[in-house]
């Protein structure tokens, strides 16, 4: 290899250190944006089929919402809202699905990994405060009212039993697709000290019952049919029994209401072919054209066009280089004026508005010329009114 011609490369990064681009913002069309550029909103309605829609976005609540969650929030009230005055006969709500088994803490024991839920630790209330300001800022700039449902509410609807047997029926030959025994795993917490076995390495699973093993106090027994409540799932597994579900319910003529779900573009394609639509073909018996719509929110990218992650940010001090507010939920709120907030969502509704905005990515560096804007256009105010 050439070091010197290595070294001089680094030398000329170095000196490089400002990226520049033209800042022109092209929407080339392909794929979703070309095929429903101009009538999203009337294929969604085209399949649904009840009256009262339910918009079904979920979270797990470990840390402030991020600027990820709050784009896939603001994809599902604006969707809500344009839907609302598209068609006044729909009425449309939003149900917020509180992932409340995800894991606060991580331990291993023994070679095994083990979890401390959310529902186990109390940090969670004080960080749920935070997401439920947010939904209070998005009903009332929308006009779109909100539920929380939490996962012990989620599995107390008396279609989950049938769905949980199916799994554990299936189970072995549902992850030999995968070519693993814990792709799709159910979870329950120890009932006296909340360990949890995240990979069920030591599950025994019966026709009614799980049997689990605490490192501490040792076996513990569940009955699916009284204690579902008590059942966690990973999160395929999570995807594909919320997916079956909401499909029994959209079908069921005696349900008044029809589910559709907004999500984070990370879990479209690829994951979704394979781990849902794949799954439930084998699972459920179930055609594909029946299961719930699902409209991915666009992510937002690093500067290496990695998804900004939230957990990153937190365990590794990742993004430095940003400014705080994308980063921060209580720096955003607080930003321009306090219109952090009022910012994205103005510009979430213009992607509902044409599609090909909401079929993409964007940068980071897309938002920091946003704020930018808005920040000029503030000071350029507040000189103008001094004046
Ligand atoms: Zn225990």
């Amino acid at each position: 290899m050439d070091l010197s011609l290595t070294n001089n490369f680094h030398e000329k990064i170095e000196l490089d250190k400002v990226i520049t681009h033209d800042n022109k913002v092209y929407y080339p069309l392909g794929g979703a944006s070309y095929l429903f550029n101009d009538n999203f909103i009337s294929y969604l309605l085209n399949n649904i089929k009840k009256e009262n829609l339910i918009i079904s976005i979920g979270a797990q609540p470990n840390s402030s919402p991020h600027l990820g969650t709050i784009i896939t929030f603001m994809t599902a009230f604006s969707l809500a809202s344009k839907i609302k005055n598209f068609s006044k006969q729909i009425n449309v709500e939003i149900l917020f699905e509180i992932v409340d088994s995800a894991p606060s803490e991580i331990l291993k024991i023994k070679d095994i990994v083990y979890q401390i839920n959310l529902r186990n630790n109390s940090i969670s209330s004080s960080i749920l405060k935070k997401y439920i300001e947010l939904l209070n800022f998005l009903e009332k700039i929308s006009g779109i009212t909100y539920k929380i449902r939490n996962q012990e509410e989620f599995n107390k609807q008396k279609e989950i039993l049938e769905l949980v047997k199916l799994f554990i029926k299936n189970r072995d030959s549902l992850n030999r697709v995968f070519g693993s025994s814990d792709k799709f795993v159910i979870r329950v917490s120890c009932p006296q000290c909340g360990l949890t076995d995240k990979k069920g390495v030591n599950n025994k699973y019966f026709n009614n019952s799980i049997e689990c093993l605490c490192p501490t106090h040792g076996k513990f027994k569940i009955n699916i049919k009284k204690q579902s409540r008590l059942l966690e799932y990973n999160t395929p597994l999570r995807n594909l029994i919320r997916a079956l579900l909401y499909h029994k319910k959209n079908k069921d003529t005696s349900i008044e209401y029809e589910i559709l779900r907004v999500t984070g573009s990370d879990y479209a394609g690829y994951y979704q072919e394979q781990a849902l639509y794949r799954t439930a073909s084998l699972l459920g018996n179930v055609y594909a054209h029946e299961l719930p719509i699902i409209v991915y929110s666009p992510l937002i990218l690093d500067w290496s066009g990695a998804k900004l992650s939230k957990s990153l940010s937190i365990k590794q001090n990742a993004y430095g280089y940003l400014p705080s507010y994308l980063v921060d939920y209580d720096y955003l709120k607080e930003s321009f004026d306090k219109k952090g907030l009022d910012i994205i969502y103005e510009e979430v509704s213009s992607w509902i508005d044409n599609p090909h905005k909401l079929f993409r990515h964007y940068s980071v560096y897309y938002f920091m010329n946003l704020f930018k804007k808005k920040e000029e256009y503030l000071q350029l105010n507040s000189e103008s009114k001094s004046d």
